[in-house]
């Protein structure tokens, strides 16, 4: 049977680029310039005007015009990003942190609400909690297990529910793996909406796409995502997209235009490459994630484990939100160990093929210590009621083989607990 259009897998190898542009060559150059020549002076006039928006210039394309602005290899991975979420476009950027603070203040204004879902990643959190309201947005946070009647009530209390400009989501939730619904956002986001005004659903993806939850086809406006994670997937590159429908993604490529957040051809060329591997990588992550989750469980060191592989009916309304919106468990491992804090830097003080860094999504497995460091900055009782405890490690498990990382967590796990490890530590 021949499919009836192309999967983005095999999208990813040529779209977009014509190999008769530059000399025959398979793949696409790196267009290192800052600046584009005009073909006359008519010409350089009419690119201006439509990339100002000018009327008349609706139907044509962008002219190249300067890097800030456009480039040919940041245009090719646009539109490349744009396959994997099924979006009418994309934008890319610098790096996570500035397609999330971009896309904001694309849309929001003084005295405008934004709803958003908790725990958020952190430079989210600072952004959403120290630059937003100093610019007069008010902001609402809601906690996950929260019932749709809940958060609107909360909405409506706050006696500004009118002026809802946008919900952000950012699903599952970092690191506790929490479950928000995104067609409840998007639900929450309708009701508020009127003629005048669309409230904007937004959707953080980072953790779960663009292969294992698709938000736009959930309801979703836009979906962002750091690019430095699976989507580079090689630890060696910072980066951030977002995707939606076209006059979405123009109002949020002029906002760039003006605050300087686009990517670089460089970096917009490693991920050309990086998206080719993107399935392959993904899937042979979540399948090296199955088996490290199902053996952590029975180990006796390890309190409990958190992964969305192991959500089952008693679980009630997050395994129901799993069922409907997420198409895979993820790669993305948290789990408790004996000892509270002590016993967690131990162990991750022991490990070898495992690096001890934050960031995740990449080909290397990578473990870290939420509560002292990516949510170091959280408020120790908030910590505690999200069940971001001191024995808490978090895994981002890569491709290698999962013999050779079994092997590394049992021989740290072994070294928590044992009795020479201890004395050593307390000579120390
Ligand atoms: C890493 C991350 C970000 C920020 O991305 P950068 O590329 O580091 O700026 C945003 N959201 C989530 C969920 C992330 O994991």
């Amino acid at each position: 049977m021949i499919p009836e259009k192309i999967a983005p897998e095999t999208a990813m190898m040529g779209f977009g680029y014509f190999p008769e542009w530059s000399e025959g060559a398979v793949k696409c150059p790196m267009f290192q310039t800052s600046t584009f020549v005009f073909p006359s002076a008519e010409a350089g006039k009419s690119y201006f005007e439509k990339a100002l928006g000018r009327p008349g210039h609706e139907n044509e394309p962008m002219g190249l015009i300067y890097s800030r602005i456009n480039n040919p290899g940041i245009e090719i991975l646009e539109n490349r990003l744009r396959l994997w979420d099924e979006a009418e476009a994309a934008a890319v950027f610098s790096s996570g942190m500035s397609a999330i603070s971009t896309t904001l203040l694309a849309f929001l204004r003084p005295g405008d609400v934004l709803l958003y879902s908790n725990p958020l990643y952190g430079g989210t959190h600072k952004f959403v909690h120290q630059i937003l309201p100093a610019f007069g947005v008010e902001v609402i946070g809601f906690r996950p297990h929260m019932e749709r009647d809940e958060i609107i009530d909360m909405l409506q209390a706050s006696g500004h529910a009118a002026r809802l400009r946008m919900v952000y989501v950012e699903t599952p939730a970092n690191p506790t793996n929490d479950l928000i619904d995104i067609r409840m956002a998007a639900d929450i986001a309708r009701q508020f909406s009127t003629a005048e005004k669309q409230v904007l659903t937004v959707v953080d993806n980072t953790y779960m796409g663009p292969i294992w939850q698709h938000p736009l086809q959930l309801g979703a406006d836009i979906v962002l995502y750091s690019a430095t994670k699976y989507l580079g997937g090689h630890s060696d590159l910072i980066a951030g997209s977002a995707a939606g429908n076209t006059s979405l993604m123009t109002a949020v490529k002029r906002m760039r235009t003006v605050m300087g957040t686009n990517s670089d051809p460089h970096t917009a060329w490693l991920l050309l490459r990086s998206l080719e591997t993107l399935r392959l990588r993904m899937n042979a992550a979540e399948a090296n994630a199955r088996v490290i989750a199902d053996w952590l469980v029975q180990h006796p060191e390890v309190i409990k484990v958190i992964y969305l592989g192991h959500l089952d009916e008693s679980h009630g309304d997050q395994y129901s939100i799993f069922k409907r919106q997420c198409k895979g468990n993820g790669a993305m491992i948290s789990f408790i160990i004996k000892g509270g804090e002590k016993g967690a830097f131990r162990f991750l003080n022991h490990l070898h093929h495992i690096k001890l860094a934050v960031s995740l999504g990449g080909t290397e497995s990578l473990a870290e210590h939420p509560g002292t460091m990516t949510h170091a900055d959280v408020p120790d009782e908030e910590k505690l009621a999200l069940g971001i405890v001191p024995g808490l490690v978090r895994l981002s498990v890569g491709v290698e083989r999962v013999e050779d990382l079994i092997a590394d967590l049992e021989q740290a796990l072994e070294v928590v607990n044992s009795e020479w490890s201890m004395v050593k530590e307390e000579k120390r």
